[in-house]
């Protein structure tokens, strides 16, 4: 739901050599330039799933890098039905061969051939859409995934969004930072995760009440309420 005080997800990931966009919900644009990140910087912007809130602000970005003269070549990693992405983009008037940059379109699922510190996992956040696929015969594929950059530091994992943290539990034990969805998962699922040992667990999406008011009365640090505009270090 769109918020006065909160941005759809668009989380910048950075190493010491690489930047990565995890999301691209509406308005990732001026995200970007607020935190200064000129046109070039960014390596690839990778897609959890394509639900509008994660994926909308995609053509802007792409319109404004267009206009900004970025020259270094991008890669877009989608979720699934990347080959009818160029459809869409030309409904808009966007031609890649017009975007001054070469514009790859890969499959998520390629990522770690491409950045081997980049893995994913496959969620749980759509099976509910299954029925109204099945019965329509519609081509939609119900990939959604969660997504890790490892380092010598520790694992920083960002779950996307989710149904239930059981769904990815393997992917997230043993990970430093978890930026993870409280919007969605209830509370007794949100809670297994203290036996995780993660050191962080910043919790997005508006949690929903029963979890701040559990929040307030627990005391286990490690769980924080993320903020835009926050850098988080591991
Ligand atoms: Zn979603």
């Amino acid at each position: 739901m769109p918020s006065l005080e909160r941005y759809n997800s668009c989380v910048l990931v950075k190493t010491d050599t690489q930047s990565f966009l995890f999301d691209a919900g509406e308005c990732c644009s001026r995200l970007l330039l607020k935190a200064g990140i000129g046109p070039d910087e960014l390596d690839a912007v990778i897609i959890t799933h394509l639900h509008p809130d994660h994926f909308s602000g995609i053509f802007m970005l792409l319109q404004m890098w267009y206009l900004a003269k970025r020259q270094k070549p991008l890669s877009l990693y989608l979720p699934e039905r990347e080959s009818e992405f160029t459809q869409i983009l030309q409904m808009m008037y966007i031609f890649p061969s017009r975007l001054g940059f070469e514009l790859k379109l890969r499959p998520l699922e390629t990522i770690t051939a491409d950045y081997p510190r980049l893995s994913f996992y496959k969620n749980d956040h759509l099976i509910n859409y299954k029925p109204v696929i099945t019965q329509n015969n519609l081509p939609n594929q119900l990939r959604s995934y969660s997504l890790k950059l490892s380092s010598a530091k520790g694992d920083f994992v960002y779950s996307s969004d989710l149904t239930t943290t059981d769904s990815i539990a393997p992917f997230l034990r043993g990970a430093h930072t978890v930026l993870l969805d409280a919007g969605h998962p209830p509370l007794h699922q949100i809670q297994k995760l203290q036996d995780y040992e993660l050191k962080r667990i910043l919790l997005t999406h508006e949690p929903k009440p029963e979890i701040r008011e559990w929040l307030a009365k627990n005391s286990d640090n490690r769980y924080q309420i993320a903020t835009d505009h926050t850098i988080y270090h591991i």
